[in-house]
């Protein structure tokens, strides 16, 4: 511990409190904070799951859960933490004997122990004085210790509280025992300028060896208060994947890694090239998507679509594309849309084994256009339609739906059986869903993964019209090795329009035609 102050109060006397720690931790909060996005709730599996993915991508502290707050978050704690994973394993806990308690009982390392400092918070909230908060800080802290466990001391909005009070309730945890202190910007009222001034105070005022960021996203300044934090000495951050949380959200744990990696060139121990994967399965478990302009994990993110950016890209990633999207594990796409120049369609068939003439190519384009300007998505399987038209290929599908059938209801397990026409061999399977969509889809992958491993990316569904009878839109977008491709299903029956798009979808990736196109 000597050592780390030596060494910290050199570098700090040359560099003035105006470069980043050597070693920056990650704190991540997506199953407690994140979890207390509205509407969201997962299982303690479910939670599990991500939190084993979280320990792969090589955060620090995966904050599990708030053990005392219900049965299921206990045993998601409990959970977590039996598994030996790398990380630490923390629980948030108010500053009570109970919350502490269970704490100790979940088996987690780590306590998150959140005290509120401001004027506001503690005039309101706790209805208590300053003076008492202080008390229960000093021991609260000492009760979580002689629990043995690492205590995190967290100021809640601590951003709105007078400043010398908010270093001396610090200052009395920190000598009661508390191992780091994070000061959070409970309700995002941070500028980066403020956010650096705060962290530089606290980082010269406070002998701890962690001191902590946390803030929310109401102004969209997130991320930008963290990274000025981090630059002031903080060294560590609270974030979630996705950015999900309360209101606005937190800090997006995504976005901090990689402008710390590529803008400011630091290295920090995560396995970047997961972060998209992560992203996905976040959203899906927890049924919050993903904006598709989100930056680093967003749909669009590496979607080029304007003819002259595509033009750029085939030439050259780099003139359109900041960030390679294999740092992040995602996929360049060029959209095929009516945006597109040639150049893009001209790639994007390419990839399909097609190569129009120059004549062939004018015309795929003007229809492409015009199917564009009419309002309409135009995916993958659009493109392929239209070029094998240009190009007058017979249109024989590799996968043909020959027969499906699905029950639903709610005394069984939804279940689908599939027929297949594959590459001309007759391929049938049956699979169980969570729903009749589910089922059908698991069906169709189950039938032909052995010839063709496809993977599912994306799923959006929408009623274009009101009413039960509406006519139902669902686009897909699904991988295939390092393929990816898009289609659209429109029908009256969700399956149906599921299974088009689903199959239109796995057309696109299953056919090569070798440049028999010429
Ligand atoms: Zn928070």
């Amino acid at each position: 511990m000597f050592l780390f102050w030596f060494e910290c109060d050199v570098k700090w006397g040359i560099a003035l409190f105006s470069s980043f720690p050597s070693k920056i931790r990650v704190f991540d909060t997506t199953l407690r904070d994140g979890e207390q996005t509205p509407g969201v709730s997962l299982t303690p599996e479910n939670k599990l799951r991500i939190a084993q993915r979280l320990d792969e991508l090589g955060v620090d502290v995966i904050e599990a859960g708030f053990a005392a707050v219900s049965d299921g978050e206990m045993e998601a704690v409990k959970l977590i933490a039996a598994q030996g994973l790398k990380a630490e394993i923390c629980s948030a806990a108010r500053g009570t004997r109970g919350d502490i308690d269970a704490v100790a009982k979940s088996g987690a390392d780590s306590i998150h122990l959140i005290i509120p400092v401001s004027d506001l918070h503690i005039e309101f909230k706790l209805k208590k004085t300053r003076e008492q908060v202080l008390q229960i800080t000093r021991d609260m802290v000492k009760h979580a210790k002689a629990q043995g466990l690492i205590v995190e001391l967290s100021a809640e909005d601590a951003t709105r509280a007078d400043v010398a009070y908010l270093k001396k309730m610090f200052t009395i945890g920190i000598e009661a025992g508390a191992d780091r202190v994070v000061a959070c910007d409970t309700v995002g009222v941070l500028t980066p300028e403020r956010s650096y001034e705060l962290f530089a105070d606290l980082r010269k005022a406070l002998k701890v060896p962690v001191v902590s960021v946390h803030c929310h996203n109401d102004f969209g300044m997130a991320v930008a208060n963290t990274i000025a934090a981090l630059r002031a000495g903080a060294n560590q951050f609270h974030a979630t994947i996705n950015g999900l949380g309360e209101r606005a959200g937190n800090a997006s744990l995504e976005e901090i890694v990689v402008s710390l990696i590529s803008l400011y060139k630091l290295k920090l121990g995560i396995k970047t090239q997961q972060l998209y994967s992560i992203s996905q399965l976040v959203s899906r478990l927890t049924g919050v998507y993903v904006q598709p302009n989100k930056a680093i994990v967003g749909e669009n993110a590496f979607t080029h679509e304007s003819g002259i950016h595509t033009q750029g890209m085939l030439a050259h990633p780099s003139t359109y594309e900041p960030i390679a999207p294999e740092l992040v594990g995602g996929t360049r796409r060029l959209a095929a849309g009516k945006h597109a120049g040639s150049a893009g369609l001209k790639a994007a068939l390419a990839g399909m084994g097609l190569a129009p003439s120059e004549e062939q190519l004018k015309e795929i384009f003007q229809r492409v256009k015009s199917v564009g300007d009419k309002g309409k998505t135009v995916t993958d399987a659009d493109l392929l339609a239209i070029a094998e038209s240009v190009l007058g290929l017979s249109v024989v599908k590799p996968i043909q739906l020959l027969e499906i059938t699905v029950v639903s209801g709610n005394t069984v397990t939804a279940t689908a059986s599939v027929r297949l026409k594959l590459n001309g061999k007759e391929v049938s399977s049956a699979a169980i869903g969570v729903g009749p969509v589910d089922a059908a889809i698991n069906a169709v992958k189950k039938a032909i993964a052995e010839v063709e491993p496809i993977h599912l990316e994306q799923y959006n569904v929408k009623a274009i019209t009101g009413g039960t009878d509406a006519m139902v839109e669902v686009m897909v977008r699904m991988r295939k090795g390092d393929r990816t491709a898009t289609a659209m299903g429109v029908r009256e029956d969700i399956v149906m329009a599921s299974m088009d798009a689903v199959l239109g979808c796995m057309n696109v990736l299953t056919t090569d035609y070798n440049n028999k196109g010429k």
